[in-house]
């Protein structure tokens, strides 16, 4: 496995659509250890391929309660997201991009989702996921379709050592 170099703004990769992926083959594979290990040395809970230049529709994302580590982590690695149920209620969070290292924002999300993909194996999966879990599927997707956060808000503002975000 190695890291990856994470591509940041204004790179043109991020405004891309991402290709579905067809091949779960060696190379693929690969593309998957490598972007855990790359999403745990930045560190981040989540990560897009094509924050690291690869227009492939895959998200790795490793989330776990920070109030309580007891609690293990958790790891997802799905190709070819997609949102098939979004909640009406929406909220407000705080949310950071790996691509984006200068800035926060505060970004309106749906506060639960319902995800189909496939996992690394190709076999179909469906995950539920709510609050901040919800955010991060909602974050990751948007950057196979070339969307940043900052296209979501105009509430952005560079970090003070106060603000506390988890980055994706
Ligand atoms: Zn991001």
């Amino acid at each position: 496995m190695s890291v990856l170099n994470i591509v940041t703004t204004p790179d043109p990769v991020l405004r891309r659509k991402a290709h579905k992926v067809t091949d779960f083959g060696k190379d693929f594979q690969q593309l998957a250890d490598d972007m855990i290990e790359t999403l745990r040395d930045a560190p981040g809970v989540g990560l897009a391929a094509p924050q690291v230049g690869i227009l492939q529709q895959l998200i790795v994302i490793e989330y776990g309660d920070d109030d309580d580590e007891s609690v293990p982590k958790k790891l997802f690695v799905v190709a070819n997201p997609e949102i098939v149920q979004r909640s009406e209620d929406l909220v407000e969070g705080i949310e950071g991009c790996l691509s984006i290292p200068e800035l926060i924002g505060s970004v309106e999300r749906s506060r639960k989702v319902v995800v189909k993909g496939l996992n690394r194996h190709g076999q179909p999966v469906k995950i539920k996921a709510e609050d901040w879990l919800a955010r991060i599927f909602q974050h990751e997707i948007d950057h196979l379709d070339g969307i940043l956060f900052t296209d979501r808000t105009d509430k952005v503002w560079q970090p003070t050592e106060e603000d506390e975000v988890p980055a994706d």
